[in-house]
């Protein structure tokens, strides 16, 4: 068993970035600028935000995060995200979810202005990713497809089980995993919470990406000899031994299914900062494309 380390090829691809953005300033070019909107203080997303900034920051981005209360009114949010797509200065905008109750996330979404769309969350960016034109591709199922290549995991003709339709992992995983590319050509089997016999598709899958949110759901009877795994899960869970008073768990029981596959990636430590890493790409695409 291998370990598909997300820190060190998150560290490789920030790298790659920082040096690009360098000659960028050296040229008095523009820098890539993101603009992230957090509601709230769900301790999560608040984390999850606050690695973001400090990524821009280690790669020589510009970052703005805007912080609301709960009290916030859709229109006024929308407001907020307006100013967003008129002010030249930014590149890439990202309102972290969930949102309030009150706020309905699709109507958000599809008010970014799909060239600054850089967690590829907007249906214009979503339908390009299905017909295979280039747009910004949704951060977490990008990164995924950025930790194969960076491996050099052949994952042509290979059986893969995605385990989640959510429309920001799930799904698109399904689809880029299935594209006529490499990371890609697979046979993908999308399975959610109404599919049957779920530990059959997992039991012949090659590769297996679980995104379903129930920690260490995916154990080790359902995994086949030598698979891939890739765990998306993030559940917070108390712990009181731990500073912080819980413990990250994945969507993978790992150390029971680890010794049993080839590749498999940890939590934290894989599919996190990759999905960072692919933020910031979209962001440095974004820059260039609109300079
Ligand atoms: P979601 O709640 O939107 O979707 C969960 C999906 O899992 C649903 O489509 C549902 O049908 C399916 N599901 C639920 N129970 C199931 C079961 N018993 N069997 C089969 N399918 C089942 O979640 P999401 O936003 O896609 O996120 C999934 C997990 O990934 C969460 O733990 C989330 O925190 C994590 N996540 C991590 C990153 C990252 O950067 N690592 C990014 C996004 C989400």
């Amino acid at each position: 068993m291998k370990i598909l380390d997300g820190k060190w090829a998150a560290q490789a691809i920030k790298e790659e970035l920082k040096q690009a953005v360098e000659k960028q300033k050296a040229a008095g070019e523009k820098l890539p600028h993101l603009a992230v909107i957090l509601i709230g203080d769900n301790g999560a997303s608040a984390a999850y935000v606050a690695a973001k900034v400090k990524a821009c920051e280690e790669t020589g981005f510009t970052s703005t995060l805007l912080r609301f209360d709960t009290s916030i009114t859709a229109t006024q949010l929308l407001e907020k995200i307006d100013n967003l797509n008129n002010d030249p200065a930014v590149d890439g905008i990202l309102v972290q979810l969930p949102l309030p109750a009150h706020i309905a996330e699709e109507e958000v979404i599809k008010a970014i202005d799909p060239t600054k769309d850089v967690d590829g969350c907007h249906p214009v960016n979503l339908g390009k990713m299905m017909q295979g034109q280039p747009g910004f591709v949704p951060a977490t199922p990008y990164g995924i497809m950025l930790l194969l290549k960076h491996y050099q995991i052949d994952t042509a003709g290979k059986h893969a089980v995605v385990i989640g339709r959510s429309n920001i992992v799930g799904r698109p995983m399904s689809i880029l995993l299935s594209g006529n590319s490499q990371p890609g050509n697979c046979t993908v089997t999308l399975c959610h919470s109404k599919t049957k016999n779920l530990e059959k598709h997992c039991k012949q899958a090659d590769l297996i990406v679980a995104a379903l949110g129930k920690p260490a759901f995916l154990q080790a009877s359902m995994v086949k000899e030598g698979a891939i795994i890739i765990d998306v899960g993030i559940t917070r869970i108390t712990d009181q031994t731990k500073k912080s008073g819980f413990r990250l768990s994945g969507d993978v029981h790992f150390e029971s299914v680890a010794p049993r596959c080839s590749w498999i990636t940890p939590v934290p430590g894989g599919v996190g900062p990759m999905t960072i890493a692919a933020l910031l790409k979209n962001t440095f695409q974004a820059c260039l494309q609109r300079h």
